[in-house]
């Protein structure tokens, strides 16, 4: 059975005015997973309407009082995990234990944002003159709007949130359309927990719609601030909409994570952070690993353990069994990695396992001795497919890390933590593992990357200044001199 989903606005469940709809259609079985209200510009414009009618309350509740409503929140975050999971399983093919720690972290963001509620502070500055306080002061900047993905969509719909609230702003969830449930429930949640009406509005649009609901919100005069989850070529036409409108945006945009294994590396604990960077959710995560760049010296021996583990890793319909691999969000996804394992291939790529896919449903595929004439040495592929390239020695490993448009997660791995650790610094993303997998998340750490991958910071301290506006005001306690 489908589920109905209207908007939220106001605090209330409401069809589109003009009650079109649209479905999200399982991308497994093809089966209609989401019936969902169809939002056009007038209800686009009514949910900022009502996020700006809203926003002077909560602007100006206590910051207690803002915790713990959040912290609320993250209890029924935590509390609708089932409904999550059976939702992600429906409406984007993941498996149950992806849904499970979606809910999970995007409860720990609400956590976070609720403990930062006494944090937002300000300074006073030494004025030259002397009988005046002057002090630096963040206030809420008004309603944000925030646009999530598909991919980790309960953290990432959660994250768009939990910062511009703690902060006390109201919002405005644009949903993806490909899991308007996902992204509707995370709307349900907040709303049961007691945020007053319209503080959080969740818009849902049929694809066809997205541009102009989306330009509509950007222009809207009482929205400040804008983040957007997604894709670098979508996140350029946003940067222009907010450009055009002076409106601050923080991009969380596309990678192509590298995982360096220099010559020392302990083979086995780089194997398994390569297998879960590239195969977590069939690599379909802004962070995943995309590019293995392993020094020639142990290149064999890594690519074969690293063969050997992604041949043991179950693959299926999450729903029918317990699989490490489920389904890709749709057939042109799979079509699409298709196509650039076969152009790596035809170019001269080894194929050393995986490539068959049944539908959506693709194993665990990995390609060797990639090369920059092949596609998929510079294209996100966002499926379950991983290059090696071969390298010799630290200055061609950080040069190929560097080879890439993106910039957002990276990792390094080598048992001189000194050398792994020089190396962490030369690469140009926003975050780097050593020792670790690139695929990493945690609700206090300043999240974000640079050049194509975005700019701005979610996540922690690091939100507070991309989610208020820093204020000089001054007290003057005295007489004031004047020149005339
Ligand atoms: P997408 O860019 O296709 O879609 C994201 C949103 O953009 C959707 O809500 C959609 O409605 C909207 N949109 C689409 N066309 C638009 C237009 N013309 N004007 C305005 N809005 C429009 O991205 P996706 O496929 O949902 O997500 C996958 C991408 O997201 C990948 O590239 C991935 O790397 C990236 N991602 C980044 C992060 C991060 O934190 N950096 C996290 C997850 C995913």
């Amino acid at each position: 059975m489908s589920n109905k989903i209207d908007l939220l606005i106001d605090g209330k469940d409401v069809p589109a005015q003009a009650g079109a709809t649209f479905e999200r259609r399982n991308p497994i079985t093809n089966e209609v997973a989401s019936v969902a209200a169809a939002a056009s510009v007038a209800d686009a414009n009514a949910a900022a309407d009502a996020a700006a009618k809203a926003f002077p309350e909560w602007a100006a509740m206590s910051p207690n009082a803002r915790r713990t409503l959040l912290l609320k929140a993250a209890d029924a975050v935590a509390a609708a995990t089932p409904r999550f999971i059976e939702l992600m399983m429906a409406e984007t093919g993941a498996t149950g234990g992806w849904g499970g720690f979606n809910a999970m972290l995007a409860s720990s963001m609400l956590r976070e944002a609720a403990s930062m509620t006494t944090q937002i502070n300000g300074e006073i500055i030494p004025s030259d003159k002397t009988e005046c306080i002057s002090m630096a002061i963040r206030q809420p900047a008004g309603v944000c709007l925030g646009i999530a993905p598909w991919n980790a969509p309960v953290i990432l719909g959660t994250r768009a949130l939990a910062m511009p609230l703690a902060c006390g702003n109201t919002v405005i969830l644009k949903a993806s359309e490909l899991c308007p449930g996902v992204h509707r429930l995370i709307g349900e949640c907040l709303n049961s927990a007691g945020l007053p009406p319209g503080v959080v509005n969740v818009v849902t649009n049929a694809p066809k719609d997205a541009a102009a609901v989306v330009a509509a919100l950007i222009k809207h005069p009482a929205v400040r601030r804008v983040n957007f989850t997604g894709s670098t070529g979508v996140g350029r036409i946003i940067a222009g909409l907010c450009a055009q409108e002076l409106k601050p945006v923080i991009l969380e945009l596309g990678g192509k994570a590298p995982l360096v294994i220099l010559d020392d590396a302990d083979l086995d604990e780089a194997v398994n952070a390569a297998a879960f960077g590239a195969y977590m959710n069939q690599g379909q995560i802004c962070m995943s690993t995309e590019r293995i760049i392993a020094d020639n010296k142990i290149g064999d021996s890594f690519a074969a353990k690293l063969a050997a583990k992604a041949k043991s890793l179950p693959v299926g319909d999450p729903t029918k069994g317990n699989v490490v691999l489920g389904s890709m969000i749709s057939e042109e996804a799979a079509k699409k990695i298709d196509e650039l394992v076969a152009d790596a291939v035809s170019k001269g790529a080894i194929l050393v396992c995986g490539g068959k896919r049944t539908g959506t449903i693709m194993e665990a595929t990995l390609l060797d001795k990639v090369t920059p004439a092949m596609r998929i040495y510079a294209e996100e592929s966002f499926g379950p497919v991983v290059c090696i390239m071969r390298v010799n020695g630290v200055e061609e490993a950080v040069a190929s890390a560097n080879d890439t448009e993106y910039g957002l997660s990276a990792a390094v791995h080598g048992k001189d933590i000194a050398r792994a650790f020089s190396v962490a610094k030369r690469i140009k993303s926003g975050i780097c593992h050593v020792n670790g997998p690139t695929v990493q998340d945690e609700a206090q750490m300043p999240f974000g990357g640079t050049k194509a991958s975005g700019y701005g910071r979610f996540g922690g301290k690091a939100a507070i200044n991309e989610f208020t506006e820093l204020r000089w005001i001054t007290i003057e306690t005295g007489h004031v001199h004047y020149p005339f």
